[in-house]
């Protein structure tokens, strides 16, 4: 069989924006309100199964289908852990390339892996089918990338994984989607437009998107600055992530290497810009590696860093115990040390939390996403 070509997914309802859609009924000489009625099966019911679209005439259905609503994202392998809190699911895309998600649900009475408090569910999306920022640690990093994925690829993700949750997939039972992190591979700022495009049609109220809160999405970064100061002037109050590492140039050079584009004090800028003029705490992503960046300097470093730039807390630094990637020399941080970090960070106060290992024997903890070729014969 030859092999599948990479190449750009077929335009898709979700590609387009809701003056699109209309004019794009029109030109198809389809009546304009069957906009309204697409959104609703596609953000609201979750569902392009044209045999549920009941309130469309039958001869319509298979057009609308096949312009409007071709087959983006097809599960191939589901995975689950943590007392079914966790699935990670990984996609077929049109031309072959492979990419994961993973969904989590947190506060499932009676299952303490899932946490406490009230019940939410996240999805963690992919941005790109593979990621060209080749940070060391990352298993997504080592693969290189494959492509850019569409508006639609990404929504997509969400939509199935929405239909997933009311099909019962999850412990604690059917339940909304409350959070998506763009933590699942690739650099979403590498993908602007389409993450920007994607994220517009996550936050828009039904039925024109899928009513998420804007609060409740958080964009995850190596720290592309401009691209930071874009999303700024965007200005929806999306959640920003930074995936910082190090406070110094001199170790992320080495962790995150676009860093040699831009530097830790750019990129911190950036950031508190980004919190200043939208409100929002930005989270600085900060993976704890053994004897790599988890020295109690490092702790006062960064909150001096944080601390220079505002004291109104505006940032919270969130601790990744490392994920030990295959092949890789590097390893979690010891306890004791860990705990230092945090302490030297609160002292100062800096809020700071530990992210949980949510995924990690199923490969679906943060940076083990590499679905690329252990897809098989899936
Ligand atoms: N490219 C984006 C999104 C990637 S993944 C970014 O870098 O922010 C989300 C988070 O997982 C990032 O903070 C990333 O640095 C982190 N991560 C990657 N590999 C990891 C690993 N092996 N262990 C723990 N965290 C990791």
């Amino acid at each position: 069989m030859a092999a599948p070509r990479r190449g750009r997914p077929p335009q898709h309802w979700a590609d387009l924006d809701p003056a699109a859609r209309v004019a794009a009924l029109t030109d198809a000489g389809l009546p304009r309100f069957r906009a309204a009625q697409l959104s609703r099966h596609y953000f609201v019911h979750h569902t392009s199964d044209p045999d549920r679209w009941s309130d469309i005439p039958a001869a319509e259905r298979a057009q609308l289908r096949e312009v409007f609503f071709p087959r983006l994202v097809d599960p191939v392998r589901e995975l689950r852990c943590d007392g079914d809190t966790t699935v990670k699911t990984l996609w077929r895309l049109h031309d072959g390339s492979r990419v994961e998600s993973v969904l989590m649900r947190y506060g499932v009475p009676g299952v303490r892996s899932s946490g406490r408090g009230r019940m939410r569910t996240t999805v963690c999306v992919s941005s790109q089918a593979g990621c060209g920022m080749a940070c060391p640690f990352c298993a997504t990093g080592q693969g290189g990338l494959t492509r850019n994925l569409s508006a639609a690829e990404i929504l997509d993700q969400v939509v199935v994984s929405a239909r997933m949750l009311e099909e019962g997939a999850l412990a604690g039972g059917p339940g909304p989607v409350n959070n998506v992190v763009f933590m699942g591979m690739g650099e979403p700022m590498a993908n602007f437009a389409a993450v920007l495009a994607a994220t517009e049609a996550m936050i828009a109220p039904a039925p024109d998107g899928l009513g998420i809160s804007a609060r409740g999405v958080t964009i995850s970064t190596v720290g592309l600055v401009p691209r930071i100061r874009q999303l700024t002037e965007w200005g929806r109050p999306v959640t920003l992530a930074v995936s910082l590492h190090a406070p110094d140039d001199d170790l992320r050079d080495g962790l995150v290497p676009i860093n040699s584009r831009w530097k830790v004090a750019e990129v911190l800028d950036a950031a508190w810009e980004h919190a200043r003029a939208t409100r929002r705490r930005v989270s600085i992503e900060y993976a704890l590696i053994k004897d790599v960046n988890d020295q109690a300097w490092r702790a006062d470093l960064l909150a001096t860093l944080l601390r220079q730039r505002g004291d109104w807390g505006w940032v919270h630094v969130n601790l990744i115990p490392l994920n030990p990637t295959p092949g890789s020399m590097w390893t979690a941080s010891d306890a004791a040390d860990q705990d230092e970090f945090v302490r030297r960070l609160e002292a100062r106060g800096v809020p700071v939390t530990v992210r949980d290992t949510r995924g990690r024997e199923i490969d679906g903890a943060c940076g083990q996403l590499a679905a690329l070729d252990r897809a098989g014969s899936a």
